[in-house]
Protein backbone atom coordinates (compact mmCIF):
# COMPACT_ATOMS: atom_id res chain seq x y z
CA UNK A 1 0.00 0.00 0.00
CA UNK A 2 1.50 2.85 -0.99
CA UNK A 3 1.01 6.86 -1.41
CA UNK A 4 1.08 8.12 -5.50
CA UNK A 5 0.84 11.79 -3.89
CA UNK A 6 3.52 13.73 -5.81
CA UNK A 7 4.47 14.90 -2.44
CA UNK A 8 5.07 11.41 -1.16
CA UNK A 9 6.92 11.02 -4.12
CA UNK A 10 8.95 13.40 -3.59
CA UNK A 11 9.48 12.41 -0.35
CA UNK A 12 10.72 9.28 -1.22
CA UNK A 13 12.65 10.29 -4.52
CA UNK A 14 15.40 8.41 -5.03
CA UNK A 15 17.63 9.21 -2.21
CA UNK A 16 18.28 6.72 0.28
CA UNK A 17 16.14 5.95 2.90
CA UNK A 18 17.16 3.74 6.21
CA UNK A 19 14.64 1.77 7.89
CA UNK A 20 16.92 0.39 11.20
CA UNK A 21 15.37 -2.74 12.62
CA UNK A 22 16.55 -6.06 14.73
CA UNK A 23 19.53 -7.63 13.95
CA UNK A 24 18.61 -11.16 13.70
CA UNK A 25 20.90 -13.30 11.06
CA UNK A 26 24.03 -11.78 10.09
CA UNK A 27 25.01 -11.43 6.79
CA UNK A 28 25.04 -7.95 3.86
CA UNK A 29 22.75 -8.38 0.74
CA UNK A 30 22.85 -5.57 -2.30
CA UNK A 31 19.72 -7.04 -4.12
CA UNK A 32 16.31 -4.90 -5.38
CA UNK A 33 13.69 -5.70 -3.24
CA UNK A 34 10.40 -8.00 -4.13
CA UNK A 35 7.34 -6.84 -1.75
CA UNK A 36 5.69 -9.77 -0.67
CA UNK A 37 2.44 -7.47 0.86
CA UNK A 38 1.96 -6.12 -2.36
CA UNK A 39 -1.90 -7.93 -4.04
CA UNK A 40 -0.71 -10.42 -6.86
CA UNK A 41 -3.11 -8.42 -9.20
CA UNK A 42 -6.70 -9.42 -9.54
CA UNK A 43 -8.66 -12.18 -7.80
CA UNK A 44 -10.23 -14.39 -9.83
CA UNK A 45 -14.04 -13.37 -10.62
CA UNK A 46 -16.10 -15.96 -8.81
CA UNK A 47 -20.17 -16.08 -8.69
CA UNK A 48 -22.00 -17.40 -5.11
CA UNK A 49 -24.99 -19.16 -5.16
CA UNK A 50 -27.82 -17.17 -3.68
CA UNK A 51 -27.87 -18.88 -0.22
CA UNK A 52 -24.13 -18.00 0.28
CA UNK A 53 -24.68 -14.42 0.88
CA UNK A 54 -24.72 -14.06 4.06
CA UNK A 55 -21.66 -15.94 4.42
CA UNK A 56 -19.96 -14.25 2.19
CA UNK A 57 -21.21 -10.34 3.54
CA UNK A 58 -19.61 -12.66 7.12
CA UNK A 59 -16.56 -12.72 5.85
CA UNK A 60 -16.28 -9.31 4.21
CA UNK A 61 -16.74 -7.89 7.65
CA UNK A 62 -13.94 -10.24 9.24
CA UNK A 63 -11.64 -9.60 6.38
CA UNK A 64 -12.64 -5.15 6.71
CA UNK A 65 -11.70 -5.44 10.65
CA UNK A 66 -8.37 -7.42 10.11
CA UNK A 67 -7.39 -4.59 7.50
CA UNK A 68 -8.93 -1.91 10.05
CA UNK A 69 -6.19 -3.93 12.52
CA UNK A 70 -3.40 -4.06 10.20
CA UNK A 71 -3.77 -0.07 9.03
CA UNK A 72 -4.49 0.90 12.91
CA UNK A 73 -1.01 -1.27 13.72
CA UNK A 74 0.81 1.01 10.61
CA UNK A 75 -0.45 4.36 12.01
CA UNK A 76 1.36 3.64 15.45
CA UNK A 77 4.52 2.89 14.03
CA UNK A 78 4.26 6.10 11.96
CA UNK A 79 6.53 8.05 14.57
CA UNK A 80 9.32 6.07 14.24
CA UNK A 81 9.50 7.90 10.07
CA UNK A 82 11.05 11.07 9.76
CA UNK A 83 8.55 13.84 10.41
CA UNK A 84 8.30 14.56 6.85
CA UNK A 85 7.09 11.30 5.72
CA UNK A 86 4.86 11.14 9.41
CA UNK A 87 2.88 14.16 7.93
CA UNK A 88 2.49 12.65 4.59
CA UNK A 89 1.26 8.90 5.74
CA UNK A 90 -0.64 9.88 8.88
CA UNK A 91 -3.65 11.32 6.76
CA UNK A 92 -3.68 8.83 4.14
CA UNK A 93 -4.04 5.97 6.74
CA UNK A 94 -6.32 7.62 8.44
CA UNK A 95 -8.47 7.84 4.96
CA UNK A 96 -8.41 4.52 4.96
CA UNK A 97 -9.23 3.47 8.22
CA UNK A 98 -12.33 5.28 7.27
CA UNK A 99 -12.35 3.52 3.78
CA UNK A 100 -12.59 0.01 5.60
CA UNK A 101 -15.27 1.59 7.97
CA UNK A 102 -19.37 2.51 7.40
CA UNK A 103 -17.73 3.43 3.56
CA UNK A 104 -19.83 3.40 0.51
CA UNK A 105 -16.97 0.84 -1.46
CA UNK A 106 -17.99 -1.36 1.74
CA UNK A 107 -21.73 -0.87 1.72
CA UNK A 108 -21.70 -1.02 -2.04
CA UNK A 109 -19.63 -3.96 -1.96
CA UNK A 110 -22.05 -5.77 0.74
CA UNK A 111 -25.24 -4.74 -1.64
CA UNK A 112 -23.29 -6.45 -4.50
CA UNK A 113 -22.79 -9.24 -2.74
CA UNK A 114 -26.96 -9.85 -2.99
CA UNK A 115 -28.31 -8.52 -5.80
CA UNK A 116 -25.54 -9.56 -8.47
CA UNK A 117 -24.61 -13.09 -6.01
CA UNK A 118 -21.01 -12.07 -6.50
CA UNK A 119 -18.42 -13.62 -3.99
CA UNK A 120 -17.03 -10.56 -1.48
CA UNK A 121 -13.55 -9.96 -3.37
CA UNK A 122 -15.44 -9.85 -6.60
CA UNK A 123 -17.75 -7.08 -5.44
CA UNK A 124 -15.11 -5.28 -3.31
CA UNK A 125 -13.04 -5.17 -6.79
CA UNK A 126 -16.13 -4.44 -8.97
CA UNK A 127 -17.09 -1.41 -6.31
CA UNK A 128 -13.57 0.25 -6.25
CA UNK A 129 -13.64 0.13 -9.79
CA UNK A 130 -16.88 2.00 -10.53
CA UNK A 131 -16.01 4.58 -8.08
CA UNK A 132 -12.78 4.74 -8.93
CA UNK A 133 -14.37 5.95 -12.50
CA UNK A 134 -17.10 8.05 -10.98
CA UNK A 135 -13.85 9.87 -9.25
CA UNK A 136 -11.85 10.24 -12.84
CA UNK A 137 -14.98 11.77 -14.42
CA UNK A 138 -15.24 14.16 -12.26
CA UNK A 139 -14.73 17.77 -13.84
CA UNK A 140 -11.89 19.98 -12.90
CA UNK A 141 -8.37 20.80 -13.16
CA UNK A 142 -7.00 18.75 -9.86
CA UNK A 143 -5.91 15.85 -12.51
CA UNK A 144 -3.40 14.85 -9.98
CA UNK A 145 -5.71 14.96 -7.06
CA UNK A 146 -8.31 13.12 -8.90
CA UNK A 147 -5.50 10.33 -9.69
CA UNK A 148 -4.33 9.93 -6.14
CA UNK A 149 -7.65 9.46 -4.71
CA UNK A 150 -8.70 6.66 -7.58
CA UNK A 151 -5.49 4.91 -6.70
CA UNK A 152 -6.23 5.30 -2.88
CA UNK A 153 -9.45 3.15 -3.51
CA UNK A 154 -7.87 0.44 -5.34
CA UNK A 155 -5.07 0.46 -2.90
CA UNK A 156 -7.33 -0.59 0.10
CA UNK A 157 -9.77 -2.45 -2.79
CA UNK A 158 -6.23 -5.00 -2.52
CA UNK A 159 -5.78 -5.09 1.18
CA UNK A 160 -9.23 -6.08 1.17
CA UNK A 161 -8.88 -9.15 -1.32
CA UNK A 162 -5.71 -9.72 -0.22
CA UNK A 163 -7.17 -10.55 3.32
CA UNK A 164 -10.19 -12.44 1.63
CA UNK A 165 -7.60 -14.53 -0.25
CA UNK A 166 -5.08 -15.37 2.15
CA UNK A 167 -4.28 -18.94 2.29
CA UNK A 168 -2.72 -20.57 4.46
CA UNK A 169 0.35 -21.32 3.18
CA UNK A 170 1.90 -18.38 1.44
CA UNK A 171 3.57 -19.03 -2.32
CA UNK A 172 6.85 -17.71 -1.92
CA UNK A 173 8.07 -19.48 -5.36
CA UNK A 174 7.51 -15.82 -6.54
CA UNK A 175 10.19 -14.17 -5.72
CA UNK A 176 12.19 -13.79 -8.13
CA UNK A 177 15.98 -14.96 -7.70
CA UNK A 178 18.69 -13.30 -5.50
CA UNK A 179 16.13 -10.55 -4.39
CA UNK A 180 15.49 -9.20 -0.82
CA UNK A 181 11.95 -10.34 0.35
CA UNK A 182 10.11 -7.92 2.33
CA UNK A 183 7.02 -8.52 3.92
CA UNK A 184 4.70 -7.16 6.77
CA UNK A 185 5.03 -10.15 8.73
CA UNK A 186 6.93 -13.83 7.83
CA UNK A 187 5.51 -17.16 10.34
CA UNK A 188 8.04 -19.60 11.05
CA UNK A 189 5.97 -21.70 8.72
CA UNK A 190 6.68 -19.34 5.76
CA UNK A 191 10.34 -19.00 6.18
CA UNK A 192 10.70 -22.84 6.12
CA UNK A 193 9.75 -22.44 2.92
CA UNK A 194 12.54 -20.40 2.28
CA UNK A 195 15.46 -21.15 -0.09
CA UNK A 196 19.11 -20.02 0.51
CA UNK A 197 19.98 -19.91 -2.72
CA UNK A 198 16.94 -18.25 -4.33
CA UNK A 199 16.82 -15.35 -1.19
CA UNK A 200 19.31 -12.61 -0.77
CA UNK A 201 17.80 -11.37 2.34
CA UNK A 202 15.05 -11.15 4.41
CA UNK A 203 13.06 -7.65 6.31
CA UNK A 204 9.95 -7.88 7.55
CA UNK A 205 8.01 -5.03 9.70
CA UNK A 206 7.23 -7.85 12.53
CA UNK A 207 9.08 -10.11 14.70
CA UNK A 208 11.47 -10.50 17.53
CA UNK A 209 14.92 -11.85 18.07
CA UNK A 210 14.70 -15.01 19.26
CA UNK A 211 11.16 -15.92 17.64
CA UNK A 212 10.86 -19.15 15.49
CA UNK A 213 11.39 -16.92 12.02
CA UNK A 214 14.50 -14.97 13.61
CA UNK A 215 15.76 -18.73 14.32
CA UNK A 216 14.77 -20.02 10.98
CA UNK A 217 16.54 -17.53 8.82
CA UNK A 218 19.73 -17.64 10.71
CA UNK A 219 19.32 -21.61 10.59
CA UNK A 220 19.12 -21.16 6.66
CA UNK A 221 21.97 -18.35 6.81
CA UNK A 222 19.73 -15.53 5.09
CA UNK A 223 20.41 -12.01 6.22
CA UNK A 224 17.61 -10.95 7.81
CA UNK A 225 16.61 -8.08 9.41
CA UNK A 226 12.98 -7.89 11.09
CA UNK A 227 11.06 -4.92 12.94
CA UNK A 228 12.18 -1.78 10.35
CA UNK A 229 8.75 -0.03 11.19
CA UNK A 230 7.48 1.68 7.90
CA UNK A 231 9.24 -0.49 5.14
CA UNK A 232 6.34 -2.02 3.19
CA UNK A 233 4.84 1.71 3.36
CA UNK A 234 8.12 3.02 1.94
CA UNK A 235 8.90 0.32 -0.63
CA UNK A 236 7.86 -0.84 -3.91
CA UNK A 237 9.06 -3.76 -5.97
CA UNK A 238 12.57 -3.67 -7.42
CA UNK A 239 13.59 -0.70 -5.85
CA UNK A 240 17.63 -1.31 -5.59
CA UNK A 241 18.52 -2.15 -1.05
CA UNK A 242 21.43 -2.46 0.76
CA UNK A 243 20.33 -4.96 4.12
CA UNK A 244 22.71 -5.59 6.75
CA UNK A 245 21.94 -8.37 8.82
CA UNK A 246 24.61 -7.79 11.30
CA UNK A 247 24.10 -4.25 11.96
CA UNK A 248 20.33 -4.10 11.02
CA UNK A 249 19.01 -2.07 9.00
CA UNK A 250 17.33 -2.26 4.98
CA UNK A 251 18.07 0.63 3.06
CA UNK A 252 16.44 1.77 0.30
CA UNK A 253 18.00 3.56 -3.06
CA UNK A 254 21.15 2.94 -1.16
CA UNK A 255 23.35 6.01 -1.52
CA UNK A 256 27.65 5.38 -2.78
CA UNK A 257 28.87 5.44 0.88
CA UNK A 258 26.48 2.88 2.20
CA UNK A 259 27.06 1.04 -1.26
CA UNK A 260 31.22 1.19 -0.52
CA UNK A 261 30.19 0.10 3.07
CA UNK A 262 28.40 -2.77 1.81
CA UNK A 263 30.93 -4.16 -0.14
CA UNK A 264 33.91 -3.67 2.18
CA UNK A 265 31.58 -5.55 4.87
CA UNK A 266 31.19 -8.78 2.21
CA UNK A 267 34.67 -8.92 1.42
CA UNK A 268 35.32 -8.81 5.60
CA UNK A 269 33.24 -11.30 5.65
CA UNK A 270 34.75 -13.76 2.91
CA UNK A 271 37.77 -13.17 4.47
CA UNK A 272 36.50 -14.29 8.09
CA UNK A 273 35.26 -17.00 6.45
CA UNK A 274 38.33 -18.87 5.35
CA UNK A 275 39.67 -17.67 9.21
CA UNK A 276 36.90 -19.80 10.15
CA UNK A 277 36.75 -23.17 8.38
CA UNK A 278 40.65 -23.50 9.01
CA UNK A 279 39.34 -24.53 13.07
CA UNK A 280 36.79 -27.45 11.28
CA UNK A 281 39.21 -30.36 12.16
CA UNK A 282 40.42 -28.73 15.54
CA UNK A 283 38.19 -29.95 18.62
CA UNK A 284 36.39 -27.53 20.79
CA UNK A 285 38.55 -27.44 23.52
CA UNK A 286 39.60 -24.53 26.36
CA UNK A 287 43.36 -23.58 26.60
CA UNK A 288 43.42 -25.92 29.80
CA UNK A 289 42.33 -28.91 27.41
CA UNK A 290 38.21 -29.28 29.16
CA UNK A 291 36.01 -29.94 25.92
CA UNK A 292 32.83 -28.79 25.18
CA UNK A 293 30.45 -30.41 22.97
CA UNK A 294 29.18 -28.28 20.30
CA UNK A 295 25.67 -29.86 18.60
CA UNK A 296 23.42 -28.29 16.11
CA UNK A 297 19.95 -27.34 15.98
CA UNK A 298 17.88 -28.65 13.36
CA UNK A 299 14.66 -26.84 12.21
CA UNK A 300 14.23 -28.18 8.92
CA UNK A 301 16.32 -30.94 6.57
CA UNK A 302 17.56 -28.61 4.23
CA UNK A 303 19.92 -27.70 7.54
CA UNK A 304 21.76 -30.97 7.52
CA UNK A 305 24.41 -29.78 5.05
CA UNK A 306 25.36 -26.73 6.27
CA UNK A 307 25.29 -28.57 9.82
CA UNK A 308 27.85 -31.40 8.56
CA UNK A 309 29.86 -28.02 7.05
CA UNK A 310 30.17 -26.84 10.42
CA UNK A 311 31.17 -29.84 12.28
CA UNK A 312 28.51 -29.99 14.50
CA UNK A 313 29.02 -33.16 17.25
CA UNK A 314 25.31 -34.16 17.02
CA UNK A 315 22.26 -32.56 17.32
CA UNK A 316 20.84 -31.06 20.37
CA UNK A 317 17.78 -29.82 19.45
CA UNK A 318 15.47 -31.57 16.36
CA UNK A 319 12.28 -29.48 16.24
CA UNK A 320 10.20 -31.54 15.09
CA UNK A 321 7.27 -29.09 14.43
CA UNK A 322 8.81 -28.46 10.64
CA UNK A 323 7.08 -31.98 9.73
CA UNK A 324 3.48 -30.79 10.78
CA UNK A 325 4.32 -27.47 8.91
CA UNK A 326 2.68 -26.28 5.58
CA UNK A 327 0.16 -29.49 5.77
CA UNK A 328 -3.27 -30.11 5.72
CA UNK A 329 -3.06 -33.28 7.68
CA UNK A 330 -1.12 -34.54 10.34
CA UNK A 331 2.03 -36.49 9.15
CA UNK A 332 1.23 -40.28 10.32
CA UNK A 333 3.85 -42.76 11.79
CA UNK A 334 5.57 -44.01 8.37
CA UNK A 335 6.21 -40.21 7.24
CA UNK A 336 8.10 -39.72 10.64
CA UNK A 337 9.87 -42.87 10.54
CA UNK A 338 11.62 -41.57 7.29
CA UNK A 339 12.37 -38.01 8.50
CA UNK A 340 13.65 -39.09 11.53
CA UNK A 341 15.73 -42.39 9.79
CA UNK A 342 17.22 -39.68 7.22
CA UNK A 343 18.33 -37.23 10.16
CA UNK A 344 19.84 -40.13 12.43
CA UNK A 345 21.75 -41.83 9.33
CA UNK A 346 23.17 -38.81 8.17
CA UNK A 347 24.50 -38.11 11.77
CA UNK A 348 26.13 -41.71 11.21
CA UNK A 349 26.56 -42.59 14.71
CA UNK A 350 26.38 -38.65 16.43
CA UNK A 351 23.74 -38.72 18.71
CA UNK A 352 19.94 -36.55 17.49
CA UNK A 353 17.91 -35.10 20.46
CA UNK A 354 14.70 -35.68 18.83
CA UNK A 355 12.10 -33.22 20.68
CA UNK A 356 8.49 -33.86 20.26
CA UNK A 357 6.04 -32.07 19.29
CA UNK A 358 6.18 -28.36 20.69
CA UNK A 359 2.96 -27.14 18.92
CA UNK A 360 0.89 -23.91 20.31
CA UNK A 361 2.10 -20.55 20.96
CA UNK A 362 4.19 -18.89 18.53
CA UNK A 363 4.15 -21.95 16.45
CA UNK A 364 0.35 -22.33 15.89
CA UNK A 365 0.07 -24.45 12.72
CA UNK A 366 -3.15 -23.51 10.79
CA UNK A 367 -3.52 -26.07 9.16
CA UNK A 368 -3.44 -28.59 11.83
CA UNK A 369 -6.40 -26.33 13.46
CA UNK A 370 -9.19 -29.17 12.16
CA UNK A 371 -8.27 -32.01 14.64
CA UNK A 372 -6.27 -30.63 17.05
CA UNK A 373 -6.95 -28.61 19.93
CA UNK A 374 -5.14 -25.49 19.53
CA UNK A 375 -3.72 -22.77 22.56
CA UNK A 376 -6.22 -19.91 21.19
CA UNK A 377 -7.11 -18.39 24.38
CA UNK A 378 -6.54 -15.05 25.31
CA UNK A 379 -2.41 -16.13 26.29
CA UNK A 380 -1.82 -18.85 23.87
CA UNK A 381 1.67 -18.94 25.03
CA UNK A 382 0.43 -19.89 28.37
CA UNK A 383 -2.34 -22.45 27.47
CA UNK A 384 -2.28 -26.05 25.71
CA UNK A 385 1.02 -26.02 24.24
CA UNK A 386 3.80 -28.60 24.04
CA UNK A 387 3.96 -31.86 26.26
CA UNK A 388 0.71 -30.10 28.03
CA UNK A 389 -0.94 -30.93 24.17
CA UNK A 390 0.24 -34.22 23.70
CA UNK A 391 -0.76 -35.64 27.14
CA UNK A 392 -4.12 -33.64 26.12
CA UNK A 393 -4.12 -36.16 23.05
CA UNK A 394 -1.59 -39.09 23.90
CA UNK A 395 -2.26 -41.03 20.40
CA UNK A 396 -0.03 -38.13 19.15
CA UNK A 397 2.54 -38.89 21.36
CA UNK A 398 1.84 -42.26 21.12
CA UNK A 399 2.46 -42.36 17.52
CA UNK A 400 5.71 -39.77 17.61
CA UNK A 401 7.24 -41.58 20.12
CA UNK A 402 6.84 -45.31 17.68
CA UNK A 403 8.34 -43.24 14.90
CA UNK A 404 11.68 -42.54 17.48
CA UNK A 405 11.62 -45.99 18.60
CA UNK A 406 11.75 -47.14 15.26
CA UNK A 407 15.07 -45.34 14.15
CA UNK A 408 16.35 -45.76 17.80
CA UNK A 409 18.57 -48.33 16.82
CA UNK A 410 19.87 -46.85 13.71
CA UNK A 411 22.37 -44.60 16.06
CA UNK A 412 22.32 -42.77 19.28
CA UNK A 413 18.89 -40.69 19.51
CA UNK A 414 17.68 -39.08 22.34
CA UNK A 415 13.98 -37.73 23.37
CA UNK A 416 13.17 -34.37 24.61
CA UNK A 417 10.15 -33.33 26.15
CA UNK A 418 9.02 -29.73 25.11
CA UNK A 419 7.48 -26.90 27.98
CA UNK A 420 7.29 -28.95 30.89
CA UNK A 421 6.70 -27.40 33.86
CA UNK A 422 6.10 -30.27 36.62
CA UNK A 423 7.53 -33.69 37.29
CA UNK A 424 4.31 -35.66 37.07
CA UNK A 425 4.31 -34.29 32.75
CA UNK A 426 7.81 -35.89 32.96
CA UNK A 427 6.64 -39.16 34.37
CA UNK A 428 3.49 -39.77 32.55
CA UNK A 429 5.16 -39.14 29.17
CA UNK A 430 7.96 -41.99 30.35
CA UNK A 431 5.08 -44.12 31.17
CA UNK A 432 3.73 -43.91 27.53
CA UNK A 433 7.12 -44.16 26.50
CA UNK A 434 7.56 -47.53 28.14
CA UNK A 435 4.27 -48.99 26.92
CA UNK A 436 5.03 -47.92 23.09
CA UNK A 437 8.31 -49.51 23.40
CA UNK A 438 6.97 -52.63 24.50
CA UNK A 439 4.14 -52.57 21.95
CA UNK A 440 6.55 -52.09 18.96
CA UNK A 441 8.82 -55.32 20.78
CA UNK A 442 5.67 -57.40 21.05
CA UNK A 443 5.07 -56.28 16.97
CA UNK A 444 8.92 -57.33 16.70
CA UNK A 445 10.52 -53.87 15.83
CA UNK A 446 14.35 -54.10 16.48
CA UNK A 447 14.96 -51.60 19.73
CA UNK A 448 18.20 -50.59 21.33
CA UNK A 449 18.87 -52.53 24.42
CA UNK A 450 18.53 -49.38 26.51
CA UNK A 451 15.56 -47.49 26.04
CA UNK A 452 16.76 -43.68 24.78
CA UNK A 453 16.98 -41.18 27.55
CA UNK A 454 13.93 -39.04 28.19
CA UNK A 455 14.90 -35.74 28.61
CA UNK A 456 12.82 -32.50 29.91
CA UNK A 457 13.14 -29.11 28.73
CA UNK A 458 13.66 -26.38 30.90
CA UNK A 459 11.97 -23.19 29.63
CA UNK A 460 10.17 -21.61 32.10
CA UNK A 461 10.74 -20.31 35.14
CA UNK A 462 8.67 -22.88 37.28
CA UNK A 463 10.48 -25.87 35.55
CA UNK A 464 14.11 -24.02 36.08
CA UNK A 465 12.87 -23.12 40.03
CA UNK A 466 11.68 -27.20 40.34
CA UNK A 467 14.47 -28.42 38.33
CA UNK A 468 15.86 -30.70 41.25
CA UNK A 469 12.40 -32.47 41.46
CA UNK A 470 12.17 -32.78 37.45
CA UNK A 471 15.92 -34.14 37.66
CA UNK A 472 14.49 -36.79 39.44
CA UNK A 473 12.64 -38.22 36.93
CA UNK A 474 14.13 -36.89 33.77
CA UNK A 475 17.56 -38.44 32.08
CA UNK A 476 18.79 -34.62 30.91
CA UNK A 477 18.09 -31.40 30.87
CA UNK A 478 18.14 -28.84 27.69
CA UNK A 479 17.67 -25.51 28.86
CA UNK A 480 15.73 -23.50 26.21
CA UNK A 481 16.43 -19.96 27.05
CA UNK A 482 14.43 -18.49 24.72
CA UNK A 483 11.24 -19.79 26.19
CA UNK A 484 12.97 -19.11 29.69
CA UNK A 485 13.81 -15.57 29.23
CA UNK A 486 9.91 -14.66 27.76
CA UNK A 487 8.42 -15.95 30.36
CA UNK A 488 10.52 -14.91 33.08
CA UNK A 489 10.30 -11.58 31.66
CA UNK A 490 6.55 -11.65 30.32
CA UNK A 491 7.84 -10.27 27.40
CA UNK A 492 6.99 -11.78 23.95
CA UNK A 493 9.81 -13.17 22.23
CA UNK A 494 8.05 -12.93 18.53
CA UNK A 495 6.67 -9.19 19.16
CA UNK A 496 8.44 -5.81 17.74
CA UNK A 497 7.16 -3.91 19.90
CA UNK A 498 8.45 -5.10 22.96
CA UNK A 499 11.47 -6.45 21.40
CA UNK A 500 13.88 -3.97 23.36
CA UNK A 501 12.83 -5.59 26.78
CA UNK A 502 13.61 -9.27 25.40
CA UNK A 503 16.83 -9.57 27.40
CA UNK A 504 18.62 -13.18 28.28
CA UNK A 505 20.99 -11.33 30.00
CA UNK A 506 18.71 -10.43 32.63
CA UNK A 507 19.92 -11.32 35.78
CA UNK A 508 16.40 -13.08 36.68
CA UNK A 509 17.30 -15.64 33.56
CA UNK A 510 20.62 -16.00 34.48
CA UNK A 511 19.63 -17.06 37.78
CA UNK A 512 17.54 -19.81 36.86
CA UNK A 513 19.58 -20.74 33.81
CA UNK A 514 22.34 -21.25 36.97
CA UNK A 515 19.53 -23.07 39.42
CA UNK A 516 18.74 -25.44 37.02
CA UNK A 517 22.58 -26.25 35.70
CA UNK A 518 23.55 -26.73 39.24
CA UNK A 519 20.56 -29.54 40.15
CA UNK A 520 21.36 -31.44 36.47
CA UNK A 521 25.57 -31.05 37.69
CA UNK A 522 24.42 -32.25 41.10
CA UNK A 523 22.88 -35.33 39.93
CA UNK A 524 25.81 -35.85 37.12
CA UNK A 525 23.46 -35.61 34.88
CA UNK A 526 23.86 -34.23 31.41
CA UNK A 527 22.43 -30.82 30.69
CA UNK A 528 22.96 -28.54 27.66
CA UNK A 529 21.90 -25.00 26.14
CA UNK A 530 19.77 -24.86 22.89
CA UNK A 531 18.16 -21.46 23.04
CA UNK A 532 19.58 -19.37 21.32
CA UNK A 533 22.04 -17.90 23.89
CA UNK A 534 24.54 -20.71 23.01
CA UNK A 535 25.15 -19.59 19.61
CA UNK A 536 26.44 -16.25 20.83
CA UNK A 537 30.32 -16.64 20.98
CA UNK A 538 29.99 -13.81 23.45
CA UNK A 539 28.02 -15.44 26.04
CA UNK A 540 30.34 -19.02 26.05
CA UNK A 541 32.29 -17.72 28.77
CA UNK A 542 29.68 -17.14 31.20
CA UNK A 543 27.55 -20.13 29.62
CA UNK A 544 31.53 -22.31 30.60
CA UNK A 545 32.00 -20.59 33.47
CA UNK A 546 28.17 -21.54 35.02
CA UNK A 547 29.24 -24.95 34.48
CA UNK A 548 27.91 -25.91 31.31
CA UNK A 549 29.58 -28.15 28.76
CA UNK A 550 26.98 -28.37 25.80
CA UNK A 551 25.78 -25.68 23.94
CA UNK A 552 23.55 -26.90 21.18
CA UNK A 553 22.83 -24.10 18.44
CA UNK A 554 21.97 -22.98 14.72
CA UNK A 555 24.84 -24.41 12.78
CA UNK A 556 26.69 -21.62 11.24
CA UNK A 557 27.17 -20.02 14.66
CA UNK A 558 29.40 -23.57 15.40
CA UNK A 559 32.84 -21.91 13.98
CA UNK A 560 32.45 -18.53 15.61
CA UNK A 561 31.55 -20.20 18.94
CA UNK A 562 34.75 -23.13 18.62
CA UNK A 563 36.76 -19.70 18.34
CA UNK A 564 35.79 -18.42 21.52
CA UNK A 565 35.77 -21.88 23.42
CA UNK A 566 39.44 -22.37 21.91
CA UNK A 567 40.56 -18.66 23.52
CA UNK A 568 39.07 -19.79 27.50
CA UNK A 569 40.39 -20.36 30.49
CA UNK A 570 37.82 -22.69 32.71
CA UNK A 571 38.76 -21.13 35.71
CA UNK A 572 38.98 -17.89 34.24
CA UNK A 573 35.08 -18.46 33.10
CA UNK A 574 34.37 -19.54 36.39
CA UNK A 575 35.73 -16.36 38.17
CA UNK A 576 33.93 -14.66 35.54
CA UNK A 577 30.36 -16.12 35.99
CA UNK A 578 30.80 -15.35 39.81
CA UNK A 579 31.05 -12.05 39.37
CA UNK A 580 28.65 -11.53 36.40
CA UNK A 581 25.72 -13.37 39.15
CA UNK A 582 26.60 -11.01 41.83
CA UNK A 583 25.35 -7.76 39.28
CA UNK A 584 21.83 -7.09 39.42
CA UNK A 585 21.56 -4.53 36.68
CA UNK A 586 21.41 -5.96 32.63
CA UNK A 587 23.00 -3.61 31.11
CA UNK A 588 26.01 -3.43 33.76
CA UNK A 589 25.98 -7.64 32.78
CA UNK A 590 26.15 -6.88 29.26
CA UNK A 591 28.60 -4.30 29.41
CA UNK A 592 31.50 -7.22 31.43
CA UNK A 593 30.20 -9.64 28.40
CA UNK A 594 31.31 -6.98 25.74
CA UNK A 595 34.35 -6.29 28.00
CA UNK A 596 35.41 -10.20 28.84
CA UNK A 597 34.70 -10.84 25.12
CA UNK A 598 36.37 -8.30 23.77
CA UNK A 599 39.96 -9.41 25.42
CA UNK A 600 39.66 -12.72 24.30
C1 LIG B 1 13.78 -22.36 23.63
O1 LIG B 1 12.65 -22.01 24.01
O2 LIG B 1 14.84 -21.81 24.01
C2 LIG B 1 13.92 -23.47 22.67
C3 LIG B 1 15.10 -23.93 22.34
O3 LIG B 1 12.78 -23.94 22.09
P1 LIG B 1 12.03 -23.16 20.91
O4 LIG B 1 12.93 -22.03 20.49
O5 LIG B 1 11.81 -24.13 19.82
O6 LIG B 1 10.79 -22.70 21.55
MG1 LIG C 1 10.95 -23.27 23.55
Amino acid sequence: MRSEAPKARKARGEAERRFPGIAVSPGIATAPVYDLTEAPGEAPRRAIAPEAAEAERARLAEAAAYSRKQVGKLKTRLSVLPEEAQEELAPLLDAYILMLGNSRLLRNARRRIGEENLSAETAVQDEAEAIAAVIMATKGDDKSGLQRRAYEVREIAKRLVRNLTATPFRSLKEVPQGAILITDELTPADAALLEPGRIAGVATEEGGADGHTAIMLRALGIPAVLGCHGLTEAARRGDPAVLDGGAGFIALHPGAETLAAAKAGLSAQAKEKTRLDKLRPLPAETTDGQRVELQANLEIPAELPLIHGAGAEGIGLLRTEFLFMNREDLPDEEAQVSAYRDVVESMAGRCVTIRVLDWGGEKDMEALAQGVPVATGPNPALGLRGIRLLLRRPELLEEQFAAILRVAALGEVRVLLPMVTVPEEVAQARDIFERVAKRLKRRGVELPEKLPPLGAMIETPGAALAADAIALEADFFAIGTNDLAMYTLAVDRAEADVAHLYDPLHPAVLRLMQFATEAALRLRMPVSVCGEMAGNPKLVPLLLGLGLRALSMNASAIPRVKQMVRALDIDDCARFARRVMEQGDPKRIAALVEEFAAQR
